[in-house]
């Protein structure tokens, strides 16, 4: 079940949401009664809820906006619990004070906004002596590492716990913690709207994470990376497990580059299946690998971690063949004369991991590589170890190429209008492939297509790659197109909005 926290100031729009999230299907909603800006009206508020209810009236130290006194807001307290509501939040030190009555629910509850601390057993026990229905902990993730130490406290508790972990760092517990026996999670009514540090909202928990659906035997993946907020990869695999109908949930771990060994070691007891790995963990993460598959040394960087039928850790990068299917494909659709990059002239820009793998991919379809970027000793690098020519950056405008491939982030959301070619020196018969997704029609491609030239979006690659690692994930053929409309729905508004 899904508690969403509503807090607004005024009574009128409080209630207003409440029927919104009841019309949407919630079954639980949590009224955090400190945000009203006017003394709460209980009988406005509860009689005629459409929904099951918390009642939570947060004081400042906890990081609430209570602004009466406490017994103002005890006395709230009993009488929303007279009034019958299905559950109260009583803060661990107010707890014993206000007495069991009726047949609301007491959620024994304690946050810690500054750490995970190391005595999580001794803090659930003494929640445990206070005559709690459910104890409820949340505390400040300061390493990914925090939010197992909670999940193992929630697994092995006696009284129903809903347990996580806070801020960026601990996002997946928020989840997780429905696996390891938490009766419901929290989540906001909107992203708008984030009541507490690193919570999803509503939607995200419901329909991209699939909440109500996760137990015990739900496998779990996720992308490694930092940042990771704005990774599209939960939306496009979770859409895949969803529509194979598939006890699996994929989830944003975001990982400090100098976490990365201690994470994938603390991680081994949440029986992680497989990982997306992203900046700035695609060289290092080689090191966790028992063995590869595919190209992953010569390029010198891994985008897939995965556990084997031996259950070894297996290394992959994904994104090579990923781009050369997109590049082939969009060469047989537009008519090439020849679809093989045999003989072609390619020109790639960047010379950071995309490069690295798109470079060794072409120059062993037997391209004429050119590679340049803003760095020339990165440039210099990555050309002497293909065998390929290097040119200065400010001279790639005057490379007479077949093919040009942009493996820089230039032009990606929210640079929308910024191309790493200018318009001038783009060629009538050029091919040209951009891998930035986001958005998926780059200044870049538009430029390409008012000269009449044939363009290739980063969303195929994208796609491709995704689906390769499902496909290494759960051995079996992905959805492509559901995958592929669920990248769309996710970078539709910013289309939307450059338009
Ligand atoms: P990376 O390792 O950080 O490399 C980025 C490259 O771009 C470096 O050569 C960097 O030069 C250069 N660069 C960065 N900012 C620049 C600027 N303002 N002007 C000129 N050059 C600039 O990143 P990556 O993993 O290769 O990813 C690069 C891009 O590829 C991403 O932004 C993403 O959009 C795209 N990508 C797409 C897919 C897909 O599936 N469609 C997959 C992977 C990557 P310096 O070294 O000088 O900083």
């Amino acid at each position: 079940m899904i508690c969403v926290s509503i807090g607004r100031t005024r009574h009128k729009m409080m209630i207003a949401e409440h029927r919104a999230l009841a019309d949407k299907g919630a079954q639980l909603v949590e009224l955090r009664l400190d945000y009203l800006s006017r003394p709460p009206d209980l009988v406005r508020l509860l009689n005629e809820r459409p929904t099951p209810c918390v009642v939570t009236c947060r004081r400042d130290v906890d990081r609430g906006r209570w602004r009466g006194s406490e017994a103002q807001r005890q006395a709230l307290l009993r009488a929303a619990i007279a009034a019958g509501v299905e559950y109260i939040d009583l803060e661990d030190d107010v707890a014993g004070e206000i007495p069991r009555y009726g047949n609301t629910n007491r959620i024994i509850s304690h946050h810690d906004f500054a750490e995970t601390p190391e005595d999580l057993a001794e803090i659930h026990k003494r929640l445990s002596a206070l005559d709690p229905d459910i104890i409820k902990i949340a505390t400040m993730a300061n390493s990914p590492s925090d939010c197992v130490r909670m999940l193992k406290l929630v697994a092995s508790a006696r009284v129903p716990t809903v347990g996580f972990c806070m801020g960026e760092l601990g996002t997946a517990s928020r989840v997780l913690c429905g696996k390891y026996g938490s009766p419901f999670t929290y989540a906001g009514f909107s992203n708008e709207r984030e009541l507490a540090p690193g919570q999803f909202s509503y939607d995200e928990m419901k329909n991209v994470y699939r909440f109500d659906e996760i137990n015990s035997e739900t496998k779990v993946f996720g992308v490694l990376g930092d940042p990771i907020a704005h990774s599209f990869s939960p939306l496009v695999h979770n859409a895949a497990y969803a529509h194979e109908k598939m006890n699996c949930v994929y989830l944003p771990f975001r990982v400090p580059k100098d976490a990365l060994m201690t994470t994938l070691e603390d991680f081994e007891w949440l029986d992680i299946r497989g990982y997306s790995v992203t900046i700035p963990h695609k060289v290092a993460v080689i090191a966790k690998a028992d063995h590869f598959d595919g190209p992953v040394q010569e390029i010198g960087a891994a985008n897939t971690l995965f556990r084997d039928s031996q259950r070894s850790w297996c290394a992959s990068n994904t994104d090579m063949d990923a781009a050369l299917t997109s590049l082939r494909t969009a060469m047989e659709e537009r008519q090439f004369a020849d679809s093989s990059l045999q003989g072609k002239r390619v020109l790639l820009l960047g010379a950071g991991g995309a490069a690295r793998a798109i470079g060794l991919g072409v120059v062993r379809r037997g391209a004429a590589l050119s590679i340049t970027s803003r760095t020339s000793e990165k440039t210099a690098e990555l050309a002497s170890k293909l065998g390929c020519q290097k040119i200065q950056w400010e001279n790639r405008g005057s490379v007479f190429c077949d093919i040009l491939i942009n493996c820089t982030p230039v032009g990606m959301h929210p640079n929308v209008d910024e191309s790493p070619f200018p318009m001038h020196w783009l060629r009538d018969n050029m091919l040209v492939f951009d891998t930035v997704y986001n958005p998926e029609n780059t200044m870049l491609l538009k430029q390409a297509r008012e000269h009449g030239c044939r363009t290739v979006s980063g969303v195929e690659m994208f796609v491709n790659q995704a689906a390769a690692q499902f496909e290494r994930f759960i051995g079996q053929a992905a959805p492509r197109d559901v995958m592929r409309e669920a990248l769309r729905r996710g970078i539709s508004p910013v289309k939307f909005w450059i338009e």
